[in-house]
C-alpha cells in the first residue's frame, strides 16, 4: 500500500507540474481581430473546454486529498509472470499487450490502441504507477502497424516514450480526437500522419477500412496545460462487414451508448474498460466497473467483448484480480456465458 509520505510527495509533483502554463486549445484572432475558437462550438466544446454533455463530473485536489487520505488499496503484487505472444492474425483478431493496449488486425489491417510499453504511465519516469506485468507483445515483434488510436490524453493511455518509438519506427498514422495533435507532433509524428476528429467524425483508412471517433464519458488532463483542453473518446471501427469497437476510457452512460449502437451500429467484438473503479464515489463519473461494463456490453449490442484497464498498473483502490471476479459474477447475473465477455490477460487474445 502506498505511504502517506509517497502521496504527499506525489502531491509536490502534481502542485509543481500543474503550475505550468497552458499549452493546448488556444483560441487565434481571424482578421477582423475576433477571437476564433479551435474547434467549432457544440454540446461538447464552449470554445475553449471540452465536456461531457450528458454528465459532467470534475475531480479537483480536495476529492483526491479525502480519497487518498481515507483510502485502503488492496495490495497488488510486485510483479505478475507473462508469457509474451506473438499477435493474432485473422479477418477480426485482437491480441493484449494490457491496460488498453491492443493489437487489432481487422482483415489485414493492424491497429493498435492506446500504446503503453513504458514501465511507468506518470509524467515523470521516477514516480508514478508501476507495471506489474510485462507487454504481453514485445514490442520488437510488433507487426506493421497501419494506424494508433489514440483515445485521450491520461498518461496510462497516451505514452509519449512508447509513441516516439513507434513514430521513429516509421508508423504514419494516427487518430485520435481533437485537439491531441500537440502531443502527437512532440513525439515525433509529422502533422499529415495526425488525424483528428470531432465526436462521430470518420477517417478512412487503406483496405477499405473506416474509423469513427465515438464519445465517450470522461476528462482530460495532463501535467502541463488546462484541464479538458483534449477531447477523450472512443472508436468505432469497420472493414466490409467486420466491426470492432474500442471504449477508450468512460464511465457507463446508458444514452450514450445506446445512441452509439444506433448511430455506428452493433460491433462484433468490442474493447470495454473493467479496472480502476474504486472507490465509486470518486471513480463513477469516469470509469465504469465491471456490472457497468457488462450493461455497456448489452447497450452495444456487442456480439462479444474484451476487458480492459485492469492488471497492469494499479490506478484505484481495488485488488489486482477483483475485476476479473466482478466481471465473472456481473455475467451470471445477467445470464450470459463466460466467453461472451473475456478478461484478457496480457499476452493472451482472440479471434472473433
Ligand atoms: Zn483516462
Amino acid at each position: 500500500m502506498p505511504g502517506r509520505r509517497e502521496f504527499l510527495r506525489s502531491l509536490a509533483v502534481g502542485a509543481l507540474v500543474s503550475a505550468a502554463p497552458r499549452l493546448a486549445g488556444c483560441a487565434t484572432p481571424d482578421s477582423t481581430g475576433t477571437m476564433n475558437p479551435p474547434y467549432p462550438l457544440s454540446d461538447h466544446f464552449d470554445g475553449r473546454v471540452f465536456r461531457n454533455p450528458r454528465q459532467h463530473v470534475n475531480r479537483g485536489w480536495g476529492d483526491v486529498l479525502r480519497w487518498k487520505l481515507k483510502a485502503d488499496p488492496v495490495p497488488w503484487p510486485e510483479s505478475v509472470p507473462v508469457t509474451p505472444t506473438d499477435p493474432l492474425r485473422g479477418p477480426l483478431a485482437v491480441t493484449a499487450v494490457g491496460h488498453a493496449s491492443f493489437v487489432v488486425d481487422l482483415g489485414g489491417t493492424v491497429l493498435l490502441t492506446d500504446p503503453v510499453w513504458s514501465d511507468r504511465v506518470s509524467p515523470v519516469s521516477w514516480y508514478g504507477p508501476k507495471r506489474v506485468q510485462a507487454p504481453g507483445v514485445s514490442f520488437a515483434r510488433l507487426p506493421r502497424i497501419d494506424a494508433i488510436l489514440l483515445s485521450h490524453d491520461h498518461y496510462d493511455h497516451c505514452d509519449l516514450p512508447t509513441l516516439q518509438r513507434l513514430a521513429a519506427g516509421g508508423v504514419r498514422r494516427v487518430i485520435t480526437p481533437l485537439a491531441n495533435g500537440d502531443l502527437l507532433r512532440d513525439a515525433g509524428f509529422a502533422r499529415e500522419a495526425i488525424v483528428e476528429l470531432d465526436w462521430w467524425q470518420s477517417t478512412a483508412l487503406p483496405g477499405g477500412v473506416e474509423v469513427t471517433v465515438t464519445p465517450a464519458q470522461h476528462w482530460s488532463n495532463r501535467a502541463t496545460g488546462v484541464r479538458n483542453a483534449r477531447l477523450w473518446g472512443g472508436f468505432m471501427v469497420r472493414s466490409g462487414a467486420r466491426s470492432f469497437f474500442f471504449a477508450g476510457d468512460t464511465a457507463a452512460n446508458d444514452s450514450l451508448f445506446s445512441e452509439i449502437r444506433s448511430r455506428a451500429g452493433e460491433p462484433d467484438l468490442a474493447a470495454i474498460p473493467i479496472g480502476a473503479y474504486e472507490p465509486r464515489w470518486f471513480m463513477a463519473g469516469q470509469h465504469c466497473n465491471p456490472s457497468e461494463a457488462v450493461t455497456v456490453h448489452r447497450l452495444l449490442g456487442a456480439r462479444r467483448s474484451v476487458g480492459m484497464h485492469w492488471g497492469t498498473f494499479q490506478l484505484t483502490d481495488e485488488g489486482r484480480d477483483e475485476p476479473v471476479h466482478a466481471l465473472a459474477r456481473a455475467l451470471s447475473e445477467n445470464g450470459l456465458e463466460p466467453h461472451v465477455f473475456s478478461a484478457l490477460e496480457a499476452g493472451t487474445g482472440l479471434i472473433a
